[in-house]
């Protein structure tokens, strides 16, 4: 081979080595320039760092003296994808060799600690950076602020911050979200209002921590707050308000960042496109999640599974089968969630033949073992589909102790036909699972109630009073032109209470013309009947529909979120209300989808 006349410039060098096609040929190379360029030995160790990382350790293997140059290009490399040993094992190396690190040194194996989290060697190497005379560089310092922050280390990244003199954007983020990943969240804003200086990296960190720590309202807020700071949300802050927006129903924002992401062209990565049909499945627009799924170019499983799931929780039982098969006919692999939609859709349709095919499918082909949310599933569906005994026998098979979702399933199942002595049992059951959940005792009790055994209805809720249990407060958002709303039960706080409270009044006024009996049979306080009415006509979702009724003009639908389980009255009565007021209502519970038009609802009356 020939090999043209070398030039001593390290770009030649290196394009010489870009030009080779194969690691044979960049060996020929590399031995003809060790034996014509010695000098060119540190070069050469990088190029092949950073290409071939296994020839770059045989190629400084064969160095006698590396300098500290070397040690750190090599530990660099090793720094992003190996095991981190390898990175500190060179250090020790270099230590031996009695050559001193420097600071690129310990900034290349912090990154490499991040990689284990390991406070033991997080610790160590902090004591090796102040041996060493590190201790306050501010680069390295916020590095350190990251790793105990990433470690839940959260008081050792605060007193590392402290010492920083010179503070920059980069270590304040890195103990705002330090704080934000502890849960530490009001801490964390505090950080965040401190900082002399915000960018798109420091608002990401705050959006996340209030996502992450369930304040989605918050979330969105913020992310509203940074547009209003012209600076551009990350990928990662855009899936994370759309999720939020899927949380709190909150689809006018999220159409919003739908929009912001094409008109500012963002890439249309798989993890946006999938937050994208879950945002629009879970607002109650399953229309606008088929088109994002249609027009996706690829699609992995989390994609196919959010399809499926919003299909399934819509109640299209046969739409969301059909995708289910169409994406094991593209060879995506299917996960236990995708079974949990799969399960959820046969139970709408009341496909009971096909829901325990899947079920047995899920174990026999695809190996995956059957969760509490699988029987779930299928209770759930023997139960709609009045298969009482079948939903019994399964739980009573169940290799596991029926947890929490199983026992709701089955109580559920056995409230909706009325069968006292199995509901009976599955409450007690689920008591005992969940003692502080407050749901379990009103469930037992209202089943006492539906079969008129007052004296048992009051002993659990004497019993509810004795261990201090409360009743989790019923709660409904709903979204204004972008602004979201919240009710609880007996709100009275709203700015438009007096008009929300006429249009309760019109609401009652005109379900009685359309024959409306109050279901109060479920409620369950000592109190006498005109005021159990009156606790039932200030559901918070009926308050959230009368203020959707007042502010949002028909014939756009009206979307409630409840945090609980919409009761048989509410149900009833919204029923009513899509037929009177000829509006549709969308209702999602804490389980699903209600869709109510013209006096039916899409749950054919089984929730
Ligand atoms: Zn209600
Ligand atoms: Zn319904």
């Amino acid at each position: 081979m020939l090999l043209p006349i070398l030039s001593p410039q390290n770009n030649t060098i290196v394009s010489l080595l870009q030009r080779c096609r194969t690691l044979e040929h960049l060996k020929q190379t590399h031995a003809h320039l060790t034996t014509t360029q010695p000098s060119s030995i540190a070069r050469i160790l990088s190029f092949f760092a950073f290409s071939h990382l296994s020839y770059a350790n045989h190629v400084f293997s064969l160095i006698p003296n590396p300098t500290v140059f070397m040690y750190n290009t090599l530990i660099r490399a090793h720094s992003t994808s190996s095991p981190p040993h390898i990175a500190f094992s060179l250090y020790i190396q270099m230590l031996r060799n009695r050559t001193f690190p420097n600071k690129f040194t310990f900034t290349f194996l912090i990154k490499a600690c991040s990689l284990s989290l390991s406070s033991k060697l997080l610790s160590d190497l902090h004591s090796h950076v102040v041996k060493w005379g590190f201790a306050y560089d501010a680069f390295l310092q916020s590095g350190f602020v990251q790793l105990y922050a990433n470690c839940g280390l959260i008081d050792n990244a605060r007193q590392v911050f402290d010492q920083i003199v010179e503070r920059d954007v980069v270590s304040w983020t890195a103990l705002l979200s330090g704080y934000a990943k502890c849960g530490m969240i009001k801490t964390a804003r505090e950080v965040f209002d401190g900082m002399p200086e915000k960018n798109s990296v420091s608002w990401a960190a705050m959006i996340a921590g209030y996502a992450q720590s369930g304040s989605y309202e918050k979330a969105i807020e913020m992310f509203n707050e940074m547009q209003f700071a012209n600076l551009h949300p990350t990928q990662a802050t855009l899936v994370c308000i759309l999720s939020a927006c899927a949380q709190v129903g909150a689809l006018d924002q999220g159409q919003w960042v739908h929009a912001y992401i094409k008109r500012n062209k963002v890439p249309r990565t798989l993890s946006i496109d999938t937050a994208l049909i879950n945002m629009y499945a879970r607002c109650g627009c399953i229309e606008n999640s088929v088109q994002v799924f249609n027009q996706m170019p690829q699609r992995d499983t989390h994609a196919w599974t959010s399809m499926i799931c919003g299909m399934a929780i819509h109640g299209l039982g046969h739409e969301a089968i059909n995708t289910f098969e169409d994406m094991l006919s593209s060879g995506a692999k299917p996960d236990g969630v995708t079974f949990v939609g799969v399960l959820t859709a046969c139970s709408h349709a009341c496909l009971v033949d096909m829901g325990r095919h899947y079920f047995h499918i899920m174990g026999e082909i695809y190996q995956i073992a059957s969760g509490a949310e699988h029987y779930g599933c299928m209770v759930d569906m023997y139960g709609r589909c009045g298969l009482l005994d079948e939903a019994w026998e399964l739980v009573m098979a169940m290799r596991m102790r029926p947890d929490a979702i199983v026992l709701k399933a089955l109580l559920s199942a056995c409230y909706n036909h009325g069968h006292v002595g199995m509901a009976e049992w599955a409450a007690k059951r689920l008591i005992e699972v969940d003692p502080c959940h407050g749901a379990s005792y009103v469930m037992l009790s209202n089943v006492y109630s539906g079969g008129e055994r007052w004296g048992d209805a009051e002993g659990v809720r004497s019993m509810m009073r004795e261990k201090g249990i409360a009743k989790v407060p019923g709660c409904s958002l709903i979204e204004v032109r972008g602004v979201l709303h919240r009710f609880v039960v007996g709100e009275k706080e709203h700015p438009l209470m007096r008009e929300i409270n006429l249009m309760l009044v019109e609401m009652g006024r005109r379900l009685r013309l359309a024959g409306y009996v109050p279901a109060v049979k479920q409620v369950l306080f000592d109190i006498d009947e005109e005021e159990r009415e009156n606790i039932l006509g200030r559901h918070s979702e009926k308050l959230a529909i009368a203020f959707g009724l007042l502010s949002i003009e028909a014939p756009a639908p009206i979307r409630v979120l409840k945090n609980l389980r919409v009761c048989l009255d509410c149900h009833v009565a919204t029923k009513l209300i899509s037929k009177v007021f000829e509006r549709e209502i969308v209702v999602r519970d804490n389980l699903r989808f209600h869709r109510f038009v013209g006096g039916s609802c899409s749950c054919m009356d089984y929730w």
